[in-house]
């Protein structure tokens, strides 16, 4: 049941209507979204970084912190004000939650001759709401959209996780030196054509903390409805409109012009030697991909025999392991893995899915423990040179 209505004005937001939001009815918004069965889930600090994990109250977000990001670096700072989303994105992305890193599949007893399935995988408790989703997050989650809930092999896991999550977007003021969406045209504004249910913008200029909102469909503007809001003036509109534009002079860029026959010409160039030389294989950049949906599917049971599992787990193509077929793995050197990865994200992911698989969140050059960048790998590839670097 729709709670009592705050405003006569807001009560007849429509979609797309921009109104302000006191970031003090932040709040509202959330008990709001618990109102209507949501359990909501959201940035919070914790270990040094900026997580997500579920959201209880407006004093669970992480105001007044800012992060700073290099390749390899990554360092959460105090902000001189209480922004609440005044950061860029961490180490982990909504795919914890849509596409997790560890489902059972289903787990079976011996019984007699025979077994029996005792259940499926495990559905979320109640669907979920994603506050603080950016631009690049949301089109990570269509990029995951199209290959496991829109491709001939659709996912049920993905799909019932994500036809019940309600998209809370934040639309990025600043971004870190790792971010390239501009380049990629993923942000740092959110267009309207993705699925955000509700889009804001957190304002903090001479008229006070607030949030420019927006309905992004039917069920954000009923939301939206419940809060109390005020019109937003041209001064409200322009100063998000500098926030964004601020977000999108970023350093790094991936010049995407051609770049799928680029990949595919540069099979044998020897810039694959140079990064081979500095990878770890250590897997971080796909783990903390927001596109990355490689699993593998473990069987255990227990000691007496009678009892079984099926899980499925993250996997990366940085794994030897990853390619193993009968006789052996197929990419055996670190070099043969670095280029499957780059090529798949940035030329045959076009090819397979009708989209790059990068969306420019920067995260893979952050987590890499020894600073590869995905943005310097492509120049290089472009520049050429005996070494790719010249
Ligand atoms: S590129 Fe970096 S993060 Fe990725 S596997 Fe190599 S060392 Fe690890
Ligand atoms: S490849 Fe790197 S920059 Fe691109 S989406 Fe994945 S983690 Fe983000």
């Amino acid at each position: 049941m729709l709670a009592t209505r705050e405003s006569d004005w807001s009560e007849a937001v429509p979609q797309q209507v921009q109104a302000i939001l006191a970031a003090s009815e932040l709040a509202k918004l959330i008990d709001a979204l618990v109102r209507k069965g949501y359990e909501v889930v959201g940035p919070t600090v914790r270990d040094g970084a900026i997580v997500y994990d579920q959201i209880e109250s407006v004093q669970d977000l992480p105001a007044g912190w800012t992060d700073e990001q290099a390749p390899g670096h990554y360092r959460l700072k105090r902000r001189d004000d209480a922004a609440l989303f005044g950061y860029v994105v961490g180490p982990q992305s909504w795919k914890k939650y849509l596409h997790p890193a560890e489902v059972r599949l289903w787990s079976a007893e011996r019984q007699g001759g025979t077994f029996r399935i005792l259940n499926n995988e495990a559905k979320p408790r109640a669907p979920q709401a994603f506050l603080g989703v950016r631009a690049c997050e949301l089109a990570a989650i269509a990029v995951q959209d199209r290959v496991l809930m829109e491709d001939q092999h659709r996912d049920p896991i993905y799909g019932a996780r994500r036809s019940g999550a309600f998209l809370i977007a934040v639309q990025c003021t600043q971004s870190a030196a790792t971010c390239f969406c501009a380049s990629m045209g993923t942000g740092p504004a959110v267009s309207e054509e993705t699925a955000a249910d509700l889009v804001l913008t957190e304002l903090l200029g001479p008229a006070g903390h607030r949030f420019l909102v927006r309905a992004g469909s039917e069920r954000g503007a009923e939301v939206l409805a419940e809060l109390k809001t005020s019109p937003a003036k041209d001064a409200d509109l322009h100063e998000a409109d500098e926030g964004v534009k601020a977000a999108a002079n970023q350093s790094r860029a991936i010049d995407t012009h051609d770049i799928k026959e680029l990949l595919y010409q540069s099979f044998e160039h020897p810039r694959w030697d140079n990064v081979a030389a500095r990878c770890l294989t250590c897997a971080n950049c796909t783990m903390v991909c927001p596109t990355c949906f490689c699993t593998n599917v473990e069987d255990t049971s227990d000691v007496t025999g009678d009892h079984a599992e099926r899980w499925r787990r993250w996997d990366s193509c940085f794994t030897e392991s990853f390619s193993y077929i009968h006789g052996g793995s197929v990419r055996t050197s670190s070099k043969a893995r670095y280029r499957q990865w780059m090529t798949h994200k940035l030329a045959s992911w076009i090819d397979q899915f009708g989209s790059s698989g990068c969306v420019g969140c920067g995260r893979c050059i952050t987590w890499c423990p020894v600073g590869i960048d995905i943005t310097e790998e492509v120049r290089a590839l472009r520049q050429g040179g005996t070494h790719g670097d010249s």
